[in-house]
């Protein structure tokens, strides 16, 4: 069967080369005669892997060796709990800013933990925006503030992050993670689950300021504890090699289509055709985001009424067009068009949307 053009929010698509290389190394990877999925994680073939990949996440990221990046299980979820267990110790405030589903789970962990204020939130107006800088108002004293660079449901994006003074500041960078450049030494903490901008799923990245690491209670169990599993290089047990292996050829694909700063115009390009097609229609498909809160990454929109969405979800399955359908929280469309989709898919759908339009508008 024809690849199709693949638009769901993550798992999702790959760059095909990256497909066709694993693909080859499969049965053999280079020189051992075994699949990586045989090998063990303390082989040097296998730790060169896990280097060349935590190499390249910091070289992208703009971090240098304040920094450590760790390879994680449990998902970007789990990311939610460990945050507060490792750095909100009784006494102290953590601060939230809830800009979407996954913030506000990130704020509900941490309040199992201890406490917690909320900065700023967007829930009123269901999360169509990101808050202003002025509408953020910080406790006394935060022990570290947490954000969501990109909120993958709503289709919004941080444009540009708020200035947080000396507060440590812990991001969930799982749906834009280096799909353009950041200053990475901004963060204390940067996380991300691989399956959308970087891989597959079974692996979670965490990059985290070695500074940190002092604070991570010694009472935690082993395994919630990144001081641990930095004292360890990852491999305190068996990491997801496999899971790893995919994200280094992920991220060495990166590289060659120009780091972050290069994906970031190929991504911006990918965005502006499937708005303009939003904005050009007349009304007909109603963006959910506010203009100036647009994700690059997630583009979400409505149609006059459901029937019409079900029709254009399943129209546009059969032009090749899948993954469309919107979260149940917002309904309507969702396309998500993280570094791995090409220019072609997101003209392909604007054209499809182009058409539809003319059709049932
Ligand atoms: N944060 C964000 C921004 C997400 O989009 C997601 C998953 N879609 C998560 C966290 C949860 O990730 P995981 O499924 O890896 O736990």
């Amino acid at each position: 069967m024809e690849r199709v053009y693949n638009f769901n929010p993550g798992p999702s698509t790959l760059p095909l080369e990256v497909l066709e290389q694993a693909q080859r190394e499969l049965l053999s990877y280079p020189g051992t005669g075994m699949s990586i999925l045989e090998m063990s994680h303390r082989s040097k073939p296998y730790e060169a892997i896990h280097q060349e990949a935590e190499a390249a996440i910091k070289e992208m990221l703009g971090l240098d060796d304040a920094y450590r990046v760790l390879f994680l299980q449990g998902g970007a979820s789990s990311q939610f709990s460990m945050i507060p267990m490792n750095f909100l110790p009784e006494g102290r405030t953590a601060d939230y800013l809830v800009t979407g589903s996954f913030a506000e789970k990130a704020w509900q962990e941490a309040q199992l933990i201890g406490k917690t204020h909320v900065a700023a939130s967007t829930k009123d107006c269901n999360f169509r925006r990101i808050p202003a800088a002025a509408e953020i108002r910080l406790s006394d004293n935060p022990v570290y503030v947490h954000l969501t660079s990109n909120n993958t449901i709503y289709g919004t994006q941080w444009r540009e992050f708020p200035d947080l003074g000396d507060v440590p500041v812990m991001i969930d960078m799982s749906s834009d993670i280096l799909s353009y450049p950041v200053d990475g030494k901004r963060f204390a903490l940067i996380y991300a689950g691989a399956q959308k901008n970087l891989g597959v799923a079974g692996v979670t990245i965490v990059a985290i300021r070695q500074d940190l690491l002092a604070a991570c209670p010694q009472q935690l169990p082993t395994m919630l504890r990144y001081d641990i599993h930095a004292k360890n290089d990852s491999l305190y047990n068996t990491p997801p090699g496999f899971s790893v292996y995919l994200a280094n050829l992920s991220l060495q694909w990166l590289k060659r289509q120009g780091g972050p700063a290069g994906i970031e115009q190929h991504n911006r390009e990918k965005a502006a055709m499937i708005y303009a097609a939003i904005d050009g229609s007349g009304g007909f498909y109603r963006g959910h985001a506010e203009k100036d809160s647009r994700s690059l990454m997630n583009i979400t929109f409505r149609l006059p009424g459901e029937e019409l969405e079900e029709r254009f979800v399943k129209e546009a399955a059969n032009a090749g067009l899948v993954g469309l359908k919107g979260h149940r929280s917002v309904g309507g469309i969702r396309a998500s068009v993280y570094n791995a989709m090409s220019q072609d898919g997101c003209r392909a759908l604007a054209e499809f949307m182009l058409a539809f339009q003319q059709k049932n508008g």
